[in-house]
Formats: structure tokens, sequence, C-alpha cells
């Protein structure tokens, strides 16, 4: 993801520029700033945290089937904690 950096230029149409924290557009028509009110969250975002290309969603839903899949494996593990309990349980009883 291209972020603003120290050889950003906005040139003379100015650049359109997108807040990393609500994906807002945000124009700017120079950079000797350090940071700048988002006029989406209102919030002060640092130079270097706004992005020259809004953020893709595509790549957040990719995460979360990655979420997805590890907490499934946390799901299995604890099947298997338990089920490993309940024979202990058996084997004791029946000692
Ligand atoms: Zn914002």
């Amino acid at each position: 993801m291209k972020r603003v950096n120290k050889h950003t230029r906005a040139g003379q149409q100015g650049k359109t520029i997108y807040c990393s924290k609500c994906n807002s557009k945000n124009k700017v028509y120079h950079f000797s700033w350090s940071a700048l009110t988002c006029g989406g969250c209102n919030d002060m975002i640092d130079k270097y945290d706004f992005l020259l290309q809004p953020r893709q969603y595509r790549s957040n839903q990719g995460r979360s089937t990655q979420q997805h899949n590890s907490s499934m494996k946390v799901i299995k593990i604890f099947i298997l904690i338990l089920v490993s309990l309940a024979t202990i349980n058996l084997i004791t009883k029946l000692i």
C-alpha cells in the first residue's frame, strides 16, 4: 500500500490522499505539514499515515477468512482437550 512519504508532491492540481483510519478523501495542495485534521474522522492524522490510494477491502476479507480458519483450529484443539480429559476421567474410574 502506497503511503505519503517525503518524496510525495502535490503538484499544481493538488493531490487526493486517503486517511488510513477512515479511508476518506482529503485534497491537499502542498505537503509542508506534519499532521492534518482529517475531514472524515476529525482526527489528527500524521502525514506519513495518509495513503495515496484508497484502502482496498478485498485484502481485509482475506484476513477475516484466515481468522476464521485459526478460530476453527482453536475449537478443534479444545475438543481434543475435552476428549483427552474424558479419557483420563474414564481411566481413573476404572482404576
Ligand atoms: Zn479519517
